[in-house]
């Protein structure tokens, strides 16, 4: 879709800082980590929302999930993992292109479902992504 912003990061037409990718799905740093490590999945079929993915691309993104999580858990050594989907404003969504959130959780750290502050600089998310992909 046209204007929308997270097809505009799959075609690579805004930069962002790639984790893992295959056929049905890009995944990418969260710009705006609620921990070290928030990672979103996107199926590359624009969507609004869950409701509106058709079934079999729904089905196709879930082994880049999957994927993706466990090199998070690998690569950072996180001690669980929530796994996040908002639909409608109504549920937080603020970006209109079907996406989970992939938070991971740190003995520890507790999760406050806001943005790490201090934020991390883009060289520490260049790092952590360069990290992830090795
Ligand atoms: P939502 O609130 O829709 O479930 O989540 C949208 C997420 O997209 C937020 O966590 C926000 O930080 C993230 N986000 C918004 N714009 C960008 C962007 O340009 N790049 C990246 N990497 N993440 C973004
Ligand atoms: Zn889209």
């Amino acid at each position: 879709m046209d204007d929308c912003l997270f097809c505009k990061i799959i075609r690579q037409e805004i930069p962002s800082l790639k984790v893992f990718e295959d056929e049905h799905a890009y995944a990418f740093l969260d710009i705006n980590p609620f921990q070290r490590g928030h990672t979103l999945v996107v199926p590359k079929f624009h969507a609004k929302e869950i409701f509106h993915l058709p079934p079999e691309e729904l089905a196709g993104m879930m082994p880049a999930l999957q994927r993706t999580a466990c090199l998070l858990k690998r690569k950072l050594g996180c001690d669980g993992m929530v796994i996040q989907q908002n639909n409608a404003p109504i549920a937080g969504q603020t970006v209109f292109h079907v996406h989970f959130h992939l938070v991971p959780c740190y003995e520890g750290v507790p999760l406050t479902w806001q943005p790490l502050d201090p934020k991390p600089t883009m060289e520490e998310l260049q790092a952590l992504a360069e990290h992830l992909r090795a």
